[in-house]
């Protein structure tokens, strides 16, 4: 990625952040499936150790009669596994000093590892984790510690105290290589995510960047516009400074300079206003029910007489009987841009024509010249904004490029199409069809 371009900064910063969220979020799924598996594990061996500790405490069993117990009240034998008692489950049974008193029953293996075992009050009637290690052997249980009242019916638990021991090495094991499983997963998850998210970002900013860099030429254009008429009547009233003493008479060329140029930033400050208002959709379109045939003679009457003034042909032929619907102050505009181009483009003696026809609901809108005409490459371009053939700013004509895109938009209004072509053997000829419903 480019860096030093805005967009891709922009594109880059989505990435990050959408990158951290994924992260975060497969974080936070694997905490929380962690958390249930472990909690789920370790709800099964501390509800397997409570069935135990009432069996111990109901006395649902009696020892075998091969127990003995000696006189300082240690037992011989082997002990026998409380009934469905794990095969992983051990029973230590302390007396009351922490004296271990099954230490033979434990078989020797496993006495070298329990006998670090202490009687610890503290933990009684609580399941801990106890991780037990000795020389050649290292287990981990899961305790708990009880009290078995005196008249318990089994001689080697009654008034003593019994530790139940739960090993859970394979427990810990299956919940390692469960963590193990869990992180591959959501590591092969997240490098998903961020080829996702990296093209998502990408493909996300296409239509922001686009419009991004329209709204900034957009910008950068107007200002470049409002500059030129600007300058020209900073020039010219400076000029008028420097001949206090002259008449108005003396002085109409830059006074009528001025005046040509404050017209030019009227019309561009109302286009400039009109496109930005359509962008941001607040121009609401007000179809009104119009009479076509008076309207638009009223509307074009007033063309023939400028177009005559500059030594122009404007002929005008309506033919579109009946009443239609359309924006009537919108409508306006797109004959003024179509008609100030045509009359701006033609040079003197020329010759425009505008025709409007109905087509059952449709308005078939024809304006041509027999101008300069515009090259097939223009053609292309001239409704872009700002776009004009000619590229001087300082242009005779006035222009700003902004006309064309108005009218195109307001066509677009009127679910209407708009194209241009060639007028022979010279000109050009703008074609519109708007709906009248
Ligand atoms: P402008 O305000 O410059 O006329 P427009 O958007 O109305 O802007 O037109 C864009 C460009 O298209 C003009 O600068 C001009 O070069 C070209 N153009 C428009 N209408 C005509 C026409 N009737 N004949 C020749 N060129 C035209």
């Amino acid at each position: 990625m480019k860096k030093n371009n805005p967009e891709n900064q922009q594109q880059f910063k989505l990435f990050i952040k959408e990158l951290i969220t994924f992260a975060f979020l497969f974080f936070t799924l694997g905490l929380i499936v962690y958390y249930l598996f472990q909690n789920s594990v370790y709800g099964n061996i501390d509800a397997a150790m409570r069935e135990q500790k009432n069996r111990i405490i109901n006395n649902s069993h009696q020892l075998p009669l091969h127990i003995q117990k000696d006189k300082d009240g240690s037992v011989a034998g082997v002990l026998p596994p409380e009934r469905n008692a794990s095969f992983q489950t051990n029973l230590i049974v302390f007396d009351e000093n922490g004296r271990i008193l099954n230490q033979s029953m434990l078989g020797e293996r496993n006495f070298t590892l329990l006998r670090n075992t202490t009687l610890d009050l503290s933990k009684l009637n609580k399941i801990v984790d106890l991780p037990l290690a000795s020389d050649e052997l290292s287990a981990h249980f899961r305790s708990l510690l009880i009290k078995v009242p005196k008249n318990n019916q089994n001689v080697l638990y009654a008034g003593h105290y019994v530790l139940i021991l739960q090993n859970i090495d394979a427990d810990l094991l299956a919940i390692n290589s469960f963590i193990e499983t869990l992180i591959i997963t959501l590591i092969i998850f997240w490098i998903l995510a961020i080829a996702i998210s990296y093209f998502l970002s990408k493909s996300s900013m296409k239509p922001i960047i686009k419009s991004w860099l329209r709204q900034r030429d957009f910008s950068s254009n107007a200002a470049h516009e409002l500059r030129t008429p600007l300058t020209v009547i900073q020039n010219q009233m400076e000029y008028l400074l420097t001949k206090p003493k002259d008449t108005v008479m003396d002085q109409i060329k830059p006074i009528s300079t001025s005046l040509d140029e404050i017209q030019h930033l009227k019309i561009l400050t109302n286009r400039l206003l009109m496109l930005a208002r359509s962008d941001s959709n607040i121009i609401q379109v007000n179809l009104q029910n119009t009479q076509l045939n008076s309207w638009f003679n009223n509307i074009l009457t007033p063309y023939t007489e400028i177009a005559s003034s500059q030594n122009k042909q404007l002929l005008v032929n309506v033919n579109a009987s009946g009443n239609g619907m359309l924006d009537q102050d919108l409508i306006r505009q797109l004959m003024v841009i179509l008609l100030d181009n045509a009359i701006k483009y033609t040079s003197a003696h020329g010759e425009i024509e505008v025709s409007i026809n109905r087509v059952k609901d449709s308005l078939d809108i024809k304006v041509s010249d027999n101008g300069i005409g515009i090259s097939n490459s223009d053609k292309v371009h001239i409704f872009d904004r700002f776009y004009r053939t000619d590229k001087s700013r300082n242009s005779k004509t006035g222009g700003n490029g902004l006309g064309l895109s108005i009218a195109q938009w307001i066509v677009t209004e009127h679910k209407g199409k708009i194209s241009v072509k060639d007028n022979y053997p010279t000109g050009t000829i703008f074609q519109v069809t708007i709906s009248l419903k």
